[in-house]
């Protein structure tokens, strides 16, 4: 975006080979917005699918959760994607521009240096820049070395995760979860045209003693969870990988002195559990909103601010939500699990809190009525 608007960009990116990895990943209206106004919607929808439903149940059979996007008129369905799908497409555009792109550069830092704002690496300085954009997710570097105050800290809870072929269509347009209390929950997500992600909720310290037990026993433990439908899925699984999640907060992200500068954007400002399927649509309208106010302030401390000021409440309100949410479905608070599963079916059979779901998921969302306007 920066370099179609005529900015001289430099891309210094760690990996050395970047390529497709990564489990599948649920995309939000937001998210879709923001690729549509970039050009890259279409070609995404080509090779993805709609997640229009969301179906959770308990082990035991009983609905927690039953709507779907079709619920609202007007909400656009989530797409379920592969990441490294989406990666490339993004990666393409950018081959495609005018920016310079670095692979295998390892970045330390950024500090001010006569001129500008330099990079550290760990092959030398980089720079100087008028803007160093740290975009280097939940363990940023460059946050740590802008000495912003963060709240940070990783959750007790993650998944390990397996992308399968799902030649049937199993998946079909639907999230689909089964729980068992806060420990354990199965998730199945459409991936892409023929694929599934496989989500098996568990604490961090635990994952390396479940995949030490071996893909039989893990199989045999999430048999109950997968019912008739999905279990041709779990045959599939052939290794489970490990993720972790991090609820990352920083009041204030960005820097300027001199006239140049350092901000943070996507989970590097902002990272939280991926409960909303939000991650990926905030993280692409932090862009598009810095891209805007570079475009439109009279100055580049202006323009930081207001860009900051623009995200807080969105970022917060999403950051809140999947705060509330992370003990009702992934932690050690057992007690929560009986009412969660007594009264979500009925609650969630209201048309008001149906809509509610629909419209929070959609990611664009401040407040229950309230909307953020992607801008420009
Ligand atoms: C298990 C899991 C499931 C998720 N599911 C969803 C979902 O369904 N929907 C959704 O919207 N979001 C989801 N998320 C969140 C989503 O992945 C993130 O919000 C999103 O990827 C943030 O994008 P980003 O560009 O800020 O950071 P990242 O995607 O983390 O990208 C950071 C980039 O910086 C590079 N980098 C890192 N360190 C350095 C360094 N020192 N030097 C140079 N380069 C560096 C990395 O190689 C990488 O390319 C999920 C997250 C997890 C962990």
């Amino acid at each position: 975006m920066l370099a179609r608007a005529g900015h001289e960009v430099t891309v210094l990116e760690a990996a050395e080979d970047p390529g497709p990895v990564g489990a599948g990943i649920w995309l939000q209206a937001l998210g879709q917005q923001v690729l549509d106004a970039i050009g890259l919607l279409e070609p995404l929808r080509a090779v993805s699918r709609p997640v229009a439903r969301v179906d959770a149940v308990t082990v035991g059979g009983r609905q927690v959760m039953d709507f779907g996007y079709a619920d609202v008129p007007g909400a656009v369905p989530a797409i379920g994607v592969h990441r490294g799908v989406l990666f490339t497409l993004l990666w393409e555009a950018l081959a495609g521009s005018t920016a310079r792109i670095a692979t295998g550069v390892d970045v330390t830092g950024v500090r001010p240096t006569p001129g500008g704002a330099s990079v550290e690496t760990t092959s030398g300085a980089v720079g100087p820049f008028d803007l160093v954009i740290g975009a280097d997710g939940s363990r940023s570097v460059v946050r740590e070395s802008m000495r912003v105050a963060v709240r940070d800290h990783g959750y007790s809870y993650g998944a390990l995760w397996a992308l399968v072929d799902d030649p049937e269509g199993l998946a079909a347009d639907v999230l689909y979860q089964c729980l068992d209390g806060t420990s354990r929950y199965l998730g199945v997500l459409p991936t892409g045209e023929q694929q599934a992600s496989i989500f098996w909720s568990v604490r961090g310290a635990d994952m390396r003693a479940v995949r030490g037990r071996g893909m039989d026993a893990w199989r045999q433990e999430a048999a109950p969870f997968v019912g008739e439908r999905y279990a041709p899925l779990l045959d599939e699984v052939d290794q489970l990988l490990e993720a972790h999640y991090r609820d990352v907060v920083v009041r204030t992200p960005y820097r300027v002195r001199d006239g140049a500068g350092a901000v943070l954007i996507g989970d590097a400002a902002h990272a939280m559990s991926p409960q909303l399927g939000a991650g990926t649509s905030l993280a692409l309208a932090d862009a598009a909103s810095l891209c805007h106010f570079l475009a439109s302030a009279p100055d580049l401390e202006t323009a930081l601010a207001q860009h900051t000021a623009s995200r807080r409440a969105h970022v917060r309100w999403y950051s809140w939500w999947t705060r509330l949410m992370m003990p009702v479905f992934q932690s050690d608070l057992h007690p929560i699990a009986l009412p969660r599963d007594l009264l979500a079916g009925p609650v969630g059979s209201h048309p008001w809190v149906r809509t509610q779901m629909v419209k929070q998921l959609g990611g664009g969302q401040t407040g229950l009525v309230r909307r953020w306007q992607l801008p420009g």
